[in-house]
């Protein structure tokens, strides 16, 4: 099913990192093309050199970019290489947790920013590359929700509720894009150790690892593998959601 991928081309934001980075690598291993996004523009090249070492035959191209930025967004999208413009898949992957805090106390600098990044980032990609779908009536968008779009826990009512946000932002996209051959796909990870997991208690490495004391919890690899097994899919098959735990995260 894989082989499916070979010569596609994916658009991946936050992929100087985690999923993004774990995602890019394996789309290129099965023959994509990948247009790499990310702030961080070193990690960028340096994903760039790895993944044109190992896989030669597959085109790379790296942009800095902050999807809160919606005129460099447009920006990016309008200047992709001639060989990368007809964009066939969208990973609207950037995305973040500032600290976590009960709602009596969230600052408004951390709200801002998650609501910037996760909602309106994910909204400014993806009016940036629809209509690239939408002129050739194929694409597939594969968005990033979280377990904490469909539920929500104590001191993470923001991100839980960007994240919900995605769940029904997918809903509703995959709806009004019925009729036009482009597929919308959500992946709901439970607990995935990234750099996001050190984020999100604002660099606290300690408390970051107490919570998987006693637990395995997922890699960005595996959820890559989710993402490759959606993307590959015929035409005619949209996976709509996919919710991927940790065995012990229960
Ligand atoms: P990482 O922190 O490892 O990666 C996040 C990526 O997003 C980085 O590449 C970062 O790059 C990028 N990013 C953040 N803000 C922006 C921005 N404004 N513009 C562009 N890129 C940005 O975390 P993960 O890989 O774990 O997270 C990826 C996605 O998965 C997120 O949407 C997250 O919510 C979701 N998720 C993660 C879970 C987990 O347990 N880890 C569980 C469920 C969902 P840079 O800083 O260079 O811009």
């Amino acid at each position: 099913g894989y082989s499916r991928l070979k010569g596609k081309t994916a658009f991946i934001t936050g992929a100087s990192s985690g999923i993004g980075q774990a995602t890019a690598f394996e789309f290129a291993r099965h023959g994509a093309n990948v247009i790499l996004t990310a702030r961080r523009k070193d990690r960028l090249q340096e994903l760039e050199t790895q993944i044109c070492d190992e896989f030669p035959s597959s085109i790379v191209h790296s942009a800095q970019l902050d999807v809160q930025d919606r005129a460099a967004v447009f920006r990016v999208v309008e200047e992709l290489p001639a060989e990368l413009k007809d964009v066939d898949i969208l990973l609207n992957n950037a995305g973040l947790v500032i600290g976590l805090d009960p709602l009596s106390t969230v600052s408004p600098e951390a709200v801002h920013t998650m609501l910037q990044t996760n909602v309106v980032g994910l909204i400014n990609v993806t009016q940036a590359i629809l209509p690239i779908f939408l002129a050739r009536n194929r694409g597939h968008v594969i968005n990033l929700g979280s377990i904490a779009g469909r539920e929500a826990y104590a001191n993470g009512s923001v991100y839980c509720g960007t994240k919900h946000f995605v769940n029904a932002a997918t809903q509703s996209l995959r709806i009004e894009l019925m009729s036009t051959g482009v597929r919308v796909t959500e992946v709901q990870p439970g607990m995935v150790e990234t750099e996001f997991s050190v984020v999100r208690f604002s660099g606290d490495k300690d408390r970051a690892d107490k919570v998987y004391e006693g637990m395995e919890p997922l890699s960005a690899g595996d959820i890559a593998d989710t993402i490759l097994y959606a993307a590959s899919r015929p035409d005619n098959v949209v996976i709509a959601e996919m919710l991927v735990m940790p065995t012990a995260q229960g």
